[in-house]
């Protein structure tokens, strides 16, 4: 048996948390969504161990949806509910809620049109799924806004080239890049007047803001737990219209050729059940604030505004993508902090230092000239923490701060 050393086991043991939310501003854009509630914290104490979720997994329909007992069929159907959509499913992350999608709407070889901004695991999993993208395309800096319109020639575009229409249409609402958000409608109006499946990314709007699905035209909504409802990693939402239900989530009908085995109870694009524990349990037990706090989108969209004013003091730097921001993910081009960096000891690694030693983290280390940052959740005072930071550090290197 090869035998690991005690020290480095001991590693494992007691493992904290460094930039713990408590004691630290991090502005990490894709951190601030899933900050817990104090009720998510307390249900994962509560629902820790593994497959806590199924005590009393019903044997006639032995499902993660169907329990009742906690109340997790009850939640699918408020969930579903809350965005205007009919069935829903968590699932273990935005990108498998993507990936189920393709697999079960298309074939290998079909296409999926997607915006070129979209995230990476959406083209990861149109790859899985052994399909093709056609992007469409967007506008360069600094709106970097995408060409809605341009849905239309890429499904024209895709029958031209294979005789039959895409599989999906992808739609990022809000785009990782530059925070940006999408006039969904318009693309929902394209895809059914083409009768193209129109899939929603909501993975940084839904849980942070209102969205609407069937107002919005879409076929099926993901988002992203941990990213966007205070949930912990990881969880996944997988909404659908009832005419998209019955394929992706369509029974398996496989027998063992030996033993006649057969699961037509389990959802196989599933693979049956997905978050069987505290993850699925933080989700719900944050559902009531996540209703709660899209209201108070406003407040947050001014603050992410406040914030850019403030940076945009800084000689030489700008925020990228629409102005003004309609979102709280901040993409800020700074020529004046890149500047700085060039005659720093530290290089680039200068702004990272001054946050962190202001107790302010999650600015990617070493970046000046591109870097994004997300006020979302902080209360003003934090958010004039950060601005002041970033003041602060900019009059040390000598730049001018109108
Ligand atoms: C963060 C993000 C994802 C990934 O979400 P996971 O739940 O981690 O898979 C997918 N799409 C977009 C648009 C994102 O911003």
């Amino acid at each position: 048996m090869p035998r690991i050393p005690k020290e480095r086991l001991a590693r494992y043991a007691n493992l904290q948390r460094e930039f713990k939310e408590d004691r630290w501003i991090n502005v990490n854009p894709i951190q601030r969504g899933g900050v817990l509630t104090a009720e998510a914290r307390a249900a994962l104490a509560e629902f820790g161990d593994g497959y806590s979720t199924c005590d009393r997994c019903p044997p006639k329909e032995p499902r993660l949806d169907a329990i009742e007992r906690p109340p997790i069929a009850q939640f699918m159907q408020d969930l579903a509910e809350f965005l205007n959509m009919d069935v829903v499913r968590v699932v273990t992350r935005c990108r498998e809620a993507q990936f189920i999608a393709f697999a079960t709407l298309g074939e290998p070889g079909d296409y999926v049109v997607v915006d070129s901004l979209a995230h990476y695991s959406t083209y990861v999993a149109a790859e899985l799924a052994r399909m093709k993208v056609k992007e469409v395309p967007h506008s360069g800096p600094p709106e970097f806004r995408m060409d809605l319109n341009a849905y239309a020639d890429k499904i024209k575009e895709v029958r031209r080239e294979t005789g039959k229409p895409p599989a999906v249409a992808v739609l990022t609402h809000v785009d990782y890049f530059y925070g940006n958000v999408n006039d969904v409608a318009t693309v929902g109006k394209i895809c059914r007047e083409y009768g193209v499946p129109f899939m929603l990314n909501a993975a940084y709007s839904a849980g942070v803001m209102p969205v609407d699905g069937k107002k919005l035209g879409a076929d099926i909504l993901v988002s992203s737990g941990h990213k966007s409802w205070a949930a912990s990693a990881p969880t996944g939402i997988l909404a659908l219209k009832e005419e998209f239900a019955e394929k992706v989530l369509a029974r398996s009908k496989i027998v063992g050729d030996w033993s006649n085995r057969e699961f037509k109870l389990k959802e196989y694009a599933l693979l049956g059940c997905t978050v069987m524990g505290a993850p699925l349990i933080s989700l719900m037990a944050s559902f009531s604030h996540v209703i709660e706090r899209i209201e108070r989108w406003d407040e947050e969209v001014k603050n992410a505004r406040y914030l850019v004013e403030q940076l945009e003091r800084i000689e030489g730097t700008r925020q990228l993508g629409v102005k003004p921001k309609q979102h709280t993910l901040i993409h800020i081009e700074s020529e004046g902090l890149y500047k700085a960096s060039q005659v720093h000891k530290r290089r680039g690694f200068f702004l990272y230092d001054g946050l962190k030693h202001r107790g302010i983290v999650g600015v990617q280390p070493g970046l000046t000239k591109h870097f994004k940052l997300n006020p979302y959740g902080l209360s003003k005072g934090k958010v004039d923490r950060v601005a002041k930071a970033f003041l602060d550090i900019a009059r040390e290197q000598g730049l001018a701060v109108s």
